[in-house]
């Protein structure tokens, strides 16, 4: 469905998938899209791996402070899925076997 290297940002999608609010602290200032697995790693503008987060938590997310199955776990309850299901389907999207 996601061709594995494609390299485009989806803005229509981050636009949709933007909340007003960071989705690990629920701060409402200086929030941006992140992508849990990084665009040059293979990782896809799908839903599952975008989360919002405010700059403060948007550099420990970057720095590993926070981890990925951190936000992975936030996105699974966002989504109504399990963290397994958003683990694996990340994975997928990334092209690994799975
Ligand atoms: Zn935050
Ligand atoms: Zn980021």
């Amino acid at each position: 469905m996601f061709p594995k290297h494609k390299r485009i940002k989806n803005k229509k999608l981050i636009d949709e998938m933007r909340k007003p609010f960071c989705e690990l602290c629920r701060k409402r200032t200086n929030i941006e899209p992140h992508h849990v697995n990084t665009v040059g790693s293979g990782g896809g503008d799908i839903p599952i791996n975008l989360i919002q987060l405010c700059s403060e938590c948007h550099i420990k997310a970057h720095s590993g402070l926070i981890k990925k199955e951190t936000c992975e776990h936030m996105i699974a309850m966002r989504e109504g899925i399990s963290y397994e299901e958003v683990h694996r389907l990340n994975r997928k999207a990334m092209g690994y076997d799975v």
